[in-house]
């Protein structure tokens, strides 16, 4: 069978590697992948959202398979686009349409949904540029640090954590009344801050009956000790030790099981992977954020910890079988650490020639690419902030650890930075 898999990042590499795994698997393309996904794929040029090349191409291809990595895709309607064509019809689009994509294309309408089908989430207002005003007079009397977070999709840029009136009111201002993320930040949702523990699970649903995939933690922050800027995410752990079976049966039945019901009860459709970032407070889940797709990095560490064939799991989701599908976990703890650009999330150079990904990982480690090309003469250079994303199997969480940091300092390249502290807030959950 052949399958095109749609995005560019380390999640993308990802896919293709496990899907390459399947005797199932005859032709795997990449649109637009990277120099990774060219080594076990077949890149496309073709941008994600161009959905009439796509089509195209999934014609002339034979594909039968569509796996949307990337969320702006499904956002704007890549799963209708294939729906409603009938010479289309008969390929399995593995991520949702666009009514159920709003889950996280639109805070407005999560908080909505999570308010609506009584699902924990933090306490939560939305204001626009008409409300301003009374935005104001609800943060003048809001309990501080709160957060402030732009409607649409914003990279994960678009959420401040204030931690008093005055930046909350520039940070209100810069949405609303500067336009700082277009039309994204034209309605700003001002919600409780949640202390705690944050984690992130994973399902792949017909909207109906779902899998549980192994959850993991992801490190958003540059910088070690989660100090600096927020970034696409800098490493993942998974399993995340204080995700016992109790949390996660409260994660199945507060969040997961109602999610769904929410779903059906709309009249929403939804066929492909629901990510839902949670915050552990005192040992209870609350819903931060719905995304539509997988995680990135949390990708590299969850799929290299699931021994089952993705495409049996994916013709179990075709045939609404997945409430029987028994997923075979590899028990070992996965470390993920990305490499990233000097500079990033700033300002960074790209075209920097990368060194040690020729030389032999250590065993039971991966290396994903994201930001990277290859250029004419054979050169694999850095191509964007997040540039390859390490992963190590361990017995243990400290094994993953170490293996992944010995693999991250294998590979060199001018600038290059990552995190040597992935997974050192868990260690405390291993001792009890
Ligand atoms: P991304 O897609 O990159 O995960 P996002 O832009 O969709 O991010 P959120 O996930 O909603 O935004 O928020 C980003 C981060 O801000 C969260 O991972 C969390 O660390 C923090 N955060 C968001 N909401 C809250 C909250 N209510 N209380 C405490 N922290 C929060």
């Amino acid at each position: 069978m052949n399958v095109l898999i749609i995005g560019a990042g380390g999640r993308e590499h990802a896919l293709a590697w496990k899907i390459s795994q399947s005797p199932y698997a005859e032709r795997i393309f990449v649109a637009p992948g990277n120099a990774g996904t060219a080594q076990i794929a077949t890149n496309v040029d073709i941008s994600i959202t161009d959905f009439e090349e796509l089509a195209k191409f999934a014609t002339d291809f034979n594909i039968m398979m569509l796996v949307v990595g990337q969320e702006a895709a499904l956002v704007e309607g890549i799963a209708d686009y294939f729906a409603e064509r009938e010479y289309l019809q008969h390929i399995l689009v593995v991520g949702p349409r666009r009514a159920g994509a709003q889950l996280e294309g639109s805070k407005d309408f999560s908080k909505q949904f999570l308010l609506k089908y009584g699902i924990p989430t933090a306490r939560y207002e939305t204001f626009t540029a008409e409300t301003f005003d009374q935005g104001i007079a609800y943060l003048q009397n809001h309990p501080y640090p709160v957060v402030l977070k732009a409607d649409g999709l914003a990279a994960g840029k678009g959420v401040v954590i204030a931690q008093n009136f005055e930046e909350a009111r520039a940070a209100l201002s810069g949405m609303l009344q500067q336009n700082q993320f277009g039309a994204a930040g034209s309605k700003v949702v001002v919600e409780e801050f949640l202390q705690g523990i944050e984690l992130s699970a994973f399902i792949l649903t017909d909207g109906k009956e779902y899998v549980l995939l192994p959850e993991a933690k992801d490190y958003k922050r540059i910088g070690e000790g989660d100090a600096g800027l927020n970034t696409g995410g800098m490493g993942a752990v998974s399993p995340v030790p204080f995700a016992d079976d109790a949390f996660m049966n409260k994660v199945r039945q507060r969040v997961i099981e109602p999610t769904l019901q929410g779903l059906q009860q709309e009249g929403i459709p939804y066929t492909g992977f629901l990510f839902i970032g949670l915050m552990n407070t005192n040992g209870d889940p609350y819903v931060i954020e719905y995304n539509v797709r997988l995680g990135d990095p949390e990708t590299e560490a969850i799929l290299p910890r699931i021994n089952s064939d993705l495409f049996e799991l994916f013709k179990a989701l075709h045939d609404h079988e997945l409430g029987q599908f028994q997923l075979e976990i590899d028990p070992r703890s996965a470390t993920t650490i990305f490499l990233v650009s000097g500079g990033y999330p700033g300002d960074y150079e790209k075209g920097k020639e990368i060194h040690g990904l020729q030389t032999a990982l250590p065993e039971n480690t991966l290396c994903f690419h994201a930001g990277t090309k290859q250029t004419h003469s054979g050169q694999i250079v850095t191509d964007g902030g997040r540039v390859i994303a390490v992963t190590a199997l361990g017995q243990d969480m400290e094994e993953a650890l170490e293996k992944a940091n010995a693999a991250a300092e294998q590979i060199t390249w001018e600038g290059r930075n990552y995190r040597r502290d992935i997974g050192f807030d868990l260690k405390q959950y291993l001792a009890e």
